[in-house]
């Protein structure tokens, strides 16, 4: 049983006392807290909503020593400047800094695809050298053509994609394996 530990804002306070931990990122509202729940089986461990923007801290989750890190929604366009620019600054430190980091889930909708903040995200993980993931979201709400196109350019972006649907439960062993892997 996984659960809540601790929301942080920076890196003295964020979670200790454990060597390896996954993240996961993505644009609000890209179904980021219901993946979460799906791979840990929890319908109510990470908080889903519809109003976007609404969790702007780093949660850390815990089952044992595997340790879950969810981190800020980004790209939501009525963010205020003010916040959107504190929100990156505390990611930033986050990537910057977290040595527990194994592994990045980048989370994208199946149905628009990398978007222009995606790719961003990307350049900026890659930049770092961090080993990532990208996770296109909600296969069951897109059209197989938009999923074929959504999956072309992830593929030209990283060799590691998985298309989920955290409703329908498609490919959720198949990411559970890859985080137990690398938690292990
Ligand atoms: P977050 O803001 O990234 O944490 O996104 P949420 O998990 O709160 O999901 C945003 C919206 O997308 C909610 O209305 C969810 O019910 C919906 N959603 C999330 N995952 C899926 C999925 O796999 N399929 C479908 N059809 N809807 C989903």
């Amino acid at each position: 049983m996984y659960k809540f530990i601790i929301s942080s804002t920076n890196k003295e306070n964020m979670l200790t006392g454990h060597k390896k931990e996954v993240c996961f990122i993505g644009r609000s509202n890209v179904g980021k807290s219901s993946l979460i729940n799906a791979v840990v089986g929890q319908n109510a461990l990470a908080r889903t909503s519809n109003t976007p923007g609404r969790t702007q801290l780093i949660n850390f989750f815990q089952e044992d020593k595997k340790t879950l890190v969810d981190l800020p929604g980004y790209g939501f366009a009525k963010m205020p400047l003010r916040i959107k620019k504190k929100m990156f600054e505390m990611i930033e430190e986050y990537f910057e800094t977290r040595e527990e980091l194994v592994k990045t889930f980048l989370l994208m909708d199946s149905k628009i695809g990398p978007t222009k903040d995606d790719m961003q995200m990307v350049e900026y993980v890659k930049g770092l050298g961090r080993d990532f993931t990208i996770i296109l979201t909600k296969s069951d709400k897109s059209k197989q053509s938009e999923i074929s196109k959504s999956l072309k350019i992830a593929n030209s972006l990283s060799e590691d994609v998985i298309l989920v649907s955290s409703k329908k439960g498609t490919n959720i062993s198949k990411l559970k394996k890859v985080i137990d892997s690398v938690l292990s």
